[in-house]
């Protein structure tokens, strides 16, 4: 593995990242000083961030919390960055809306409360401004001056955006066959975008290549090189759910898996707010969603196994097409551990699913939020999820931004010229 090259090829004198401590092996549990690296120098595993977390007056750091920015920075205090980040040019996302979906529950049978995280109104319209954010302070403290990142397409949007506003050069990298609003969204904003000839798993391949070379020096790959903070942004989604709900756990979590960074980092921010005393602690149950055309871990989840085996991606569902996820083995094993699930839905359940939620909550979903909710109704109907607990479905993009996916299913009900008499025969009136 080509994976710890940078180690010395980059400025890493001693950062400030706030409550970030070091970096502690996944696996093996050794530390390492903050840097840009990813494995463990002793046995590979992936690094993830340590903390220095508050602790003693849960209190006090709910009200500061509270009286924080509407933005993740609330959160700055469970997060590798430093004090003063929200003075910084960024693009602020989270604090997203939690929507009581009272129709949809009502629809899918559901008698507990039923959520949806709506994380489509974020800057960019995806949760991938959550941890681009956390990248982008890493990046400053390491001194990078390009953001990069493979993409399955909201990525490489979000890291466009997020370099504009902060003054750095983005060369991002996307598979060819990405929808065109993704691709107009990633180039918008003024970076190199690099379609490569191949699926997402070549083009992080590539990446992990051009980080080993010379060409990569100075470069900070959002979701590589600087994974370990990246990962961090996800937790904000936990901490927004549970403030949203009183400064309480919910019973399920329903989350889309791509890589399975996000579905890991949501249970790490749960067990955190349980640490730090934020919420009280009690049993949650995580629930991970593919797509049927790219289901490796749930594949995995239905055989028992422990490893994931990779897959050639073939789904509608674009943003979540990796075939061989990083965090596959973690999310089996958060799945079974706390008595969730992972399972998949065939490409027409995830457009059924996008226009279900549209109909009953008016929240124009992409396919990966198909996905989820598709995943969160078939999980129902078998009897996986409890329909009379506090349930909540993540929906992490925008419609908007996959309007294919539905587009030869919906438009006008009746084309007719501007008459009365002619509306009346359209039989509307
Ligand atoms: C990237 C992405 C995800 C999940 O990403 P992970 O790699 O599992 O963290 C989910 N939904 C959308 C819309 C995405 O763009």
């Amino acid at each position: 593995m080509s994976v710890l090259t940078t180690a010395d090829s980059s400025p890493t004198a001693a950062v400030d990242l706030g409550p970030a401590a070091a970096l502690s092996c996944r696996e093996c549990g050794e530390r390492f000083p903050l840097s840009p690296i990813f494995a463990c120098a002793s046995c590979f595993g992936p690094l993830e961030i340590a903390y220095d977390l508050p602790s003693g007056d849960p209190e006090g750091l709910r009200r500061r919390i509270e009286a924080g920015p509407k933005s993740i920075w609330r959160y700055a205090p469970l997060l590798p960055v430093p004090a003063d980040v929200a003075d910084k040019p960024n693009l602020n996302p989270g604090f997203t809306p939690l929507v009581k979906a009272d129709r949809l529950a009502a629809e899918l049978g559901v008698t507990g409360p039923l959520y949806v995280k709506d994380d489509s109104g974020n800057p960019t319209h995806s949760f991938k401004d959550r941890v681009v954010a956390q990248a982008l302070e890493a990046a400053r403290a390491f001194g990078f001056t390009t953001l990069s990142c493979s993409s399955t397409g909201n990525l490489a949007g979000a890291v466009g955006a997020a370099a504009a506003r902060a003054g750095l050069r983005a060369c991002v990298f996307i598979p060819r066959d990405l929808e065109q609003a993704k691709v107009v969204m990633a180039a918008v904003y003024g970076g190199d975008v690099v379609a490569i000839e191949g699926s997402y798993d070549d083009v992080n391949r590539f990446c992990s290549e051009l980080i080993g070379d010379p060409i990569g020096e100075g470069w900070g790959f959002v979701n590589v090189n600087l994974r370990p903070y990246y990962a961090e942004g996800s937790k904000t989604l936990a901490f927004e759910i549970c403030e949203q709900l009183g400064w309480r756990l919910p019973d399920q979590l329903v989350i889309p898996i791509a890589s399975g960074s996000q579905l890991t980092k949501i249970d790490k921010g749960l067990k955190e707010l349980i640490a730090t005393g934020l919420v009280e602690e009690k049993p949650y149950k995580i629930f991970g969603a593919q797509a049927e055309g790219c289901s490796p871990v749930s594949q995995a989840f239905r055989d028992g196994h422990d490893v994931v085996r990779p897959v050639k991606p073939n789904t509608i569902a674009k943003s979540l097409a990796i075939g061989n996820p990083a965090d596959g083995p973690y999310v089996l094993d958060i799945a079974r551990r706390t008595g969730g699930a992972v399972a998949d839905v065939t490409d027409e359940q995830i457009v059924s699913a996008i226009k279900l939620l549209a109909r009953t909550e008016g929240i124009f979903t992409e396919t990966a939020g198909g996905v989820t909710l598709g995943v969160a109704r078939k999980l129902l109907e078998e009897g996986t999820l409890d329909p009379s607990l506090t349930t909540v479905v993540v929906n992490t993009g925008d419609g908007l931004k996959t309007l294919d996916a539905v587009a030869s299913e919906t438009g006008p009900t009746a084309t007719i010229p501007p008459s009365l008499d002619a509306f009346r025969q359209a039989g509307l009136a």
